[in-house]
């Protein structure tokens, strides 16, 4: 199904040029122009991400947001930051907004940030994740392997509750550094190995068998 994006800035070229790439990209695209119909707009249409510039006429992008969330509407926020105004990404982050990217970005920043967030709109819903002999519970952050309780650090966590929301599907190097690291990840890529190595240490302590497959070249899968 098409995912359907509100885009609200002031700006025209700016504004023109992420419809065009939204679409492009084969999503549908709503651009208000102002803080008020960018409101009204959420509201009406349901949007499933909205894209919400900072500064705007009318209401501020985190004032709408703020407003959003009073009533309880969860779709996903992505600010839209001028560097100038990087000291209050707090602030925005605060007033509900889900993420932000800093003006001015790469199309290729902006629409991994769309992906990602939709990504995390659709998977929050399964609480209880399982594989095998495999229990991850997301809201207890507890691992279990049978009836033996896995203590694992937060990333380490994060590695294994992605692999195990796709399972058996090979994810490639990228999107685990891009899902688990963030799109702007700059050390080293063997960061991936690693925590693939503590995690089978953890996984197979009592020399139960491999659930994480390392595809050659490519990634990682869930496999038995
Ligand atoms: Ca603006």
């Amino acid at each position: 199904m098409t995912s359907h994006i509100l885009v609200v800035e002031d700006e025209a070229k700016l504004a023109q040029f992420i419809k065009m790439e939204l679409e492009f990209e084969k999503y549908q695209v709503t651009h208000a122009v102002d803080g008020f119909s960018g409101l009204s707009s959420a509201r009406e249409m349901k949007p499933d991400l909205i894209l919400l510039d900072w500064m705007l006429p009318g209401i501020s992008g985190p004032e709408i947001c703020r407003r959003l969330r009073e009533t309880g509407d969860k779709v996903p926020i992505i600010l839209l930051t001028a560097k100038d105004e990087v000291s209050d990404r707090v602030a925005g982050l605060d007033a509900g907004a889900d993420d932000y990217v800093i003006k001015p970005f790469s199309i290729e920043e902006l629409l991994a940030r769309v992906r990602a967030n939709l990504r995390r709109d659709t998977e929050e819903e399964v609480d209880l994740l399982q594989f095998g002999d495999l229990t991850l519970n997301r809201s207890t952050r507890e691992i279990f392997r049978g009836q033996r309780l896995i203590e694992l650090t937060a990333k380490e966590f994060d590695l294994l509750e992605y692999l195990l929301s796709h399972p058996r599907q090979v994810l490639t190097r990228e999107q685990i550094l891009e899902r688990v690291w963030g799109y702007d990840f700059m050390g080293d890529s063997n960061i991936i190995e690693v925590y693939v190595r503590y995690l089978r240490l953890k996984l197979e302590q009592q020399q139960e068998i491999r659930l994480i497959q390392t595809v050659r070249g490519v990634g990682y899968v869930l496999r038995e």
